[in-house]
């Protein structure tokens, strides 16, 4: 049974992907920051659905607490056959407006939180010759986006840990790829209007906005054997938006 540890899986994309992965019948660790109650709540339906389930707690931003993590992780389940890099934050803002704490927040929860889990994770999966690992990024990372140039700078930086990560590791057995989302309707976009929504649905070449359930579909299937020979990808899951 392999081992997947979800960072930011209290909510939105990452508890779909806890949902996917327990199911799937994969050992899940759900990270969560602060919402302890949702992550304790999740835990306990999928252990009722007879999956094997656990919460940790930890700020992924901070590297001593991600160490804490991965060593809980080796307690629980025995290392980390699958990680995914989920945990993040959005802020929109003007440029001018970005103050020096923003920019230092938003690389730290988005960008350096998966090199510290990388780091963490990579010594068993390189000792086991497998690993799987699935960095989430935006397709705004891919194109940028307007107001969120902070954001949109830490998830382009996440693509390219992606890529030079997947050339290191390829002979380990170990593929690093990326999931792009969309807009995808979470807590992270209840900032928006309905007209924006629907603005954005427009936009959108399938008319709609994305589920947490569709991330979660594209990341089993990069954590899955049959995509061995897929390492140091983007993959867009975002209804035609980025082509
Ligand atoms: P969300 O509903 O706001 O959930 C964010 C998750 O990240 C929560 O579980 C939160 O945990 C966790 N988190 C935040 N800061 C953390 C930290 N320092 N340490 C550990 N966990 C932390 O967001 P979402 O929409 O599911 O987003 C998930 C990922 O998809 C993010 O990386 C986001 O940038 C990306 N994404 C989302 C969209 C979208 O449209 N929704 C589009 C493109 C990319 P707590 O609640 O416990 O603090």
């Amino acid at each position: 049974m392999r081992s997947v540890l979800i960072t930011g899986a209290s909510r939105g994309i990452g508890a779909a992907a806890a949902t996917a992965f327990a199911r799937a019948g994969c050992r899940v660790m759900i990270n969560y920051c602060s919402s302890t109650d949702k992550a304790e709540e999740l835990c306990d339906r999928l252990r009722k659905g007879g999956s094997e389930v656990y919460t940790i707690q930890a700020d992924v931003s901070r590297p001593d607490e991600v160490r804490k993590m991965f060593f809980q992780a080796e307690k629980l389940c025995g290392g980390t056959d699958i990680l995914i890099n989920n945990a993040g934050i959005a802020q929109t803002k003007l440029f001018t407006d970005i103050t020096d704490e923003d920019w230092n927040r938003m690389i730290s929860v988005n960008l350096s939180s998966a090199f510290y889990c990388c780091r963490e994770a990579l010594p068993h999966m390189i000792r086991q010759h497998f690993g799987r690992i699935i960095n989430v990024s935006s397709m705004w990372g891919q194109i940028g986006g307007s107001c969120e140039v902070h954001y949109s700078a830490a998830k382009a930086g996440l693509i390219g840990l992606t890529k030079a990560l997947a050339m290191e590791e390829g002979l380990s057995g170990i593929t690093v790829n990326c999931v792009a989302p969309g807009v995808i309707e979470t807590d992270m976009i209840s900032h928006l209007s309905s007209e924006d929504k629907k603005a954005l649905m427009e936009e959108t070449p399938t008319g709609s906005l994305g589920t947490p359930e569709d991330i979660a579909g594209a990341m089993l299937f990069l954590a899955s054997d049959s995509s061995s020979f897929i390492t140091g990808q983007v993959i867009g899951v975002n209804g035609g938006f980025v082509v």
